[in-house]
């Protein structure tokens, strides 16, 4: 996989896609990345991305010249089409499943808004915005991140273990179970049994159910839309009334 990024501040990046597991992936030719700067777009000597707003307010909008030339430009140096993503918190809210999706693509190219954000007609060459939540930063360039550390990860070779990605939070529509490592005895604090038991079939089934539990304590409105059998969607209705049964307390009359 092929990954383009559009900034205005390039330089932040290096130390992210450069270090850790990002890095150890670009060097195993699992994703490629190149940063460019959107200043290499602009056509004036103070090479300008950004103008006042027509119709007056706060802040400056992103000018939308740079960015097509831009998108135009990087779309043409590869015969892989790129799928074009704004960063933008109007967009759709990332989650594994857009990841997931994100992942599959032959090449990414992501642009990164500033200031007030981009001039509106700039979503006529994006596929599409996406949002890493429902708050506003100063820019583009920690959502790219983020997108591009959760995209990398999915990519073949990139996990010493293609299982753990199966098994993480969200994969299976609901949230990792608890993991422990050594000691098995810490202040006091044991390390559940049967995981010491050496029988992984049924620490395959408690760890289905423990995920269960902490989805229906944690995020019980993921369990709508997960994969359950009957038997353990009627488990995890049971600890929500549990809890709930809990935290009304003892009966007071
Ligand atoms: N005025 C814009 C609005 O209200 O929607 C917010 C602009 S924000 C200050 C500047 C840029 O940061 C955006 O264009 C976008 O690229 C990026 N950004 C900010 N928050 C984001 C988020 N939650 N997800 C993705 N990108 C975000």
């Amino acid at each position: 996989m092929r990954i383009d990024i559009v900034s205005i501040f390039p330089e932040i990046f290096e130390p992210v896609l450069g270090g850790s597991m990002l890095g150890i992936a670009r060097d195993k030719g699992a994703v490629e990345f190149a940063v460019h700067d959107l200043r290499d777009w602009t056509d004036d000597k103070h090479r300008t991305t950004d103008d006042y707003p027509f119709g007056g307010g706060p802040g400056m909008v992103m000018k939308p010249e740079p960015i097509y030339r831009a998108v135009r430009e990087l779309a043409s140096r590869d015969p892989r089409r790129p799928f074009v993503v704004l960063t933008c918190p109007q967009g759709r809210r990332l989650d594994q499943r857009l990841v997931e999706e994100l992942a599959a693509k032959e090449r990414l190219l992501i642009v990164c808004g500033r200031y007030e954000g981009v001039d509106d007609r700039v979503r006529d060459i994006v596929d599409l915005e996406v949002s890493i939540g429902d708050y506003v930063l100063t820019g583009g360039e920690l959502p790219a991140m983020v997108i591009v550390d959760a995209v990398t990860r999915l990519q073949p070779g990139v996990l010493a273990s293609p299982a753990s990605a199966e098994e993480e939070s969200f994969s299976w529509g609901l949230l990792e179970y608890p993991q422990y490592t050594r000691p098995a005895s810490f202040e006091g604090r044991d390390v559940p049994p049967i995981l010491l038991s050496g029988d992984h079939k049924r620490i395959a089934q408690w760890r289905r159910l423990e995920a269960i539990r902490r989805t229906a304590l944690r995020r019980p409105d993921l369990l709508a839309s997960a994969d359950l059998t009957d038997e353990e969607r009627a488990f995890a209705e049971r600890i929500i009334e549990e809890r709930s049964d809990q935290a009304k307390g003892p009966c007071s009359d």
